[in-house]
């Protein structure tokens, strides 16, 4: 059996056109966009890409994004100000700070800094009361990927009520908010982690499985029952010549690009999962996409319920 791929691009752009006239007749509606105000502290590679990509997203379907640009020597207090100012802002209507802070800011800043967005205006959905609101299944702001990940089931066509569902990884961004949102449409959810045993498997049960972990290739085929659904939501850059030839076989595309690049992204999912799985998520070009694409919804879903008010 080959799995048949989820196209997260192609998801996406229907996603994008889905969007698109709504924040048109926002705009008809206010005499302005949606606005979307990102705070980036430093000047992380991977940071500076994901920014780039939500910016240029939000300005392609025709909403307002602005960035706010910190050194990395900013005082969380300068973070804080920052937050303030979109909070205040009448013109950004949803406001994040780009996922890592500089170490230096010290542990426990990035939660500092989270819960000091408006909820309201939360379109990573990390503010407690956000995560409190989904908890009990109520209408929120949910963080993109874990939302992205429904969105790519439901237009693929799996079916999740009922579903056995496993969830790799259990962080605050990811996997806690998987599981919910997975039980919430009727499945039957374990999360799996670190301290989890006989991991292969418990996860060789579902006929869901969602890997985030950030680790590569560690879902084998010994993981996946055949012809189950198979999620990757890890990227790890990889620049480790001799990873890169244990997961990949001479002559593979991945290998060759690799080869030309010095570098590829890849996810938590082995390559061979392709011949068991009966549906797999591709990284690059699964999930990712949909996050950016969950991240304008979010913005369209703030600025709407603002209005409503
Ligand atoms: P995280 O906060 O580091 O959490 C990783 C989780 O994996 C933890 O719960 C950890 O368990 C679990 N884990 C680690 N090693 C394990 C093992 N050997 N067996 C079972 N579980 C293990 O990471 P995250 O922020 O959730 O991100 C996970 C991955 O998704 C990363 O690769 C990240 O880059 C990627 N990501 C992708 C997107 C996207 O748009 N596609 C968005 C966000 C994140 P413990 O809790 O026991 O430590």
């Amino acid at each position: 059996m080959t799995a048949r791929l989820l196209d997260g691009n192609a998801l996406a752009a229907q996603i994008r056109a889905d969007i698109q006239p709504r924040v048109a007749a926002f705009t008809a509606r206010h005499g302005r966009p949606p606005g979307l105000g990102i705070v980036l502290v430093g000047d992380n590679p991977a940071s500076e890409i994901y920014v780039r990509n939500k910016l240029r997203a939000a300005s392609e379907v025709g909403m307002r994004a602005d960035l706010e640009r910190l050194p990395a020597t900013a005082s969380i207090d300068d973070v804080l100000a920052a937050v303030a100012q979109l909070n205040a802002s009448a013109v950004h209507d949803g406001l994040l700070v780009q996922d890592p802070l500089p170490d230096a800011m010290g542990r426990g800043a990035a939660r500092k800094v989270f819960d000091a967005i408006d909820p309201s205006k939360d379109v990573d959905g990390f503010h407690p009361v956000n995560v409190g609101k989904l908890v009990q299944k109520r209408p929120t702001l949910v963080p993109g990927t874990p939302l992205g990940v429904i969105e790519l089931l439901e237009r693929s066509g799996i079916p999740i009520a009922g579903a056995r569902a496993v969830v790799i990884g259990r962080s605050d961004i990811v996997g806690k908010p998987m599981a919910m949102l997975l039980m919430h449409r009727d499945a039957t959810v374990t999360i799996a982690h670190s301290k989890t045993r006989d991991l292969p498997v418990l996860a060789a049960t579902a006929d869901i499985l969602v890997a985030a972990i950030g680790r590569p290739g560690f879902v084998t085929p010994a993981f996946v029952k055949p012809g189950a659904t198979v999620v990757d939501v890890g990227i790890t850059s990889l620049s480790d010549g001799a990873l890169v030839s244990q997961l990949f076989p001479a002559g593979h595309p991945r290998r060759e690009a690799f080869a030309r690049r010095g570098t590829i992204v890849v996810g938590d999912v082995h390559p061979d999962v392709v011949n068991v799985a009966g549906a797999l998520t591709p990284v690059p070009g699964g999930v990712g996409p949909l996050t950016v694409a969950m991240l304008l919804s979010n913005t369209l879903k703030a600025a709407e319920m603002q209005a409503d008010r």
